[in-house]
């Protein structure tokens, strides 16, 4: 489903060169919860979002779901960009648009019609558990009940592969928990790719199938969670 191949990435601020990504490769299958772990700066938040191109490797490959995403031209990857939804850590809602229309903005750039439009907020906020949130702003809602929108906006083209970035690194424990189910259940529902950047192996080891581990840039193991960490 996701295939990156020998991806090397160099940040440049100024005349300073940052290197990011040190000749990375990564295969994630269909319908897997594939884990991202390592320390702060270990290059994992550069990594997810060369999935989706918000990052270009100055050099490797980039492919989902069959097609090779740093050949394409705008229009086309545009396209494509639709098959992946993205969640971070600190939500990035538009704070000044109510729940219904940070739900519908996804909707709105794919032109989809407003009934169907209207009738898959509604089906969102249901499946996140926001239903009679429409009209709340995001400033009225918890941090988890921020993270359902995002999710919920995530999902609204209905993605094939689904990008966490530290989803859950700004939640309590308890919502931690509560997020991490959701994601298992849309997980099982919907059999949505899921690629889960984070610093904690108690998330990894709550939801993830397999887990890469990157360091200062490189990826230096690969394997099945229970292989890679053993259970506490
Ligand atoms: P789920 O959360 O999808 O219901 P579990 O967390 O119960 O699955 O999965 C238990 C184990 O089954 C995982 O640790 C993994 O080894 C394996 N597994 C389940 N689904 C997949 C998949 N799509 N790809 C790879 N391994 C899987
Ligand atoms: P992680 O997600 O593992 O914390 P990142 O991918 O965010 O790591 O960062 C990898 C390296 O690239 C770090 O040294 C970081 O400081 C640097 N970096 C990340 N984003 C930028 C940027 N936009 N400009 C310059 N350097 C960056």
């Amino acid at each position: 489903m996701i295939s990156l191949q020998n991806v090397t990435l160099t940040y440049r601020t100024g005349h300073r060169l940052i290197p990011a990504l040190r000749d990375v490769s990564l295969e994630v299958h269909a319908g897997e919860v594939f884990g991202i772990i390592g320390y702060s700066g270990a290059g994992k938040s550069t990594l997810l979002r060369c999935i989706n191109l918000l990052e270009r490797p100055q050099s490797g490959q980039v492919w989902v779901d069959g097609v090779d995403l740093l050949s394409l031209r705008k229009r086309e990857l545009q396209k494509q960009r639709k098959k992946i939804g993205m969640i971070f850590q600190h939500f990035h809602l538009l704070n000044s648009a109510t729940v219904r229309d940070n739900i519908l903005f996804p909707l709105r750039l794919a032109k989809t019609p407003v009934a169907e439009a209207e009738r898959r907020v509604a089906e969102l906020l249901e499946l996140v558990g926001l239903t009679g949130y429409e009209r709340h702003y995001p400033s009225q809602l918890s941090g988890g009940q921020k993270q359902r929108v995002a999710i919920a906006r995530a999902l609204a083209n209905f993605p094939k592969v689904l990008l966490c970035d530290e989803a859950t690194s700004a939640l309590d424990p308890e919502t931690t928990q509560s997020i991490l189910d959701l994601l298992r259940e849309i997980h099982r529902q919907f059999g949505v790719t899921v690629v889960m950047v984070t610093h904690e192996i108690s998330v990894v080891q709550r939801v993830c199938h397999r887990v890469a581990v990157m360091d200062q840039g490189r990826m230096v193991e690969v394997g099945r969670v229970v292989d890679v960490f053993l259970r506490p």
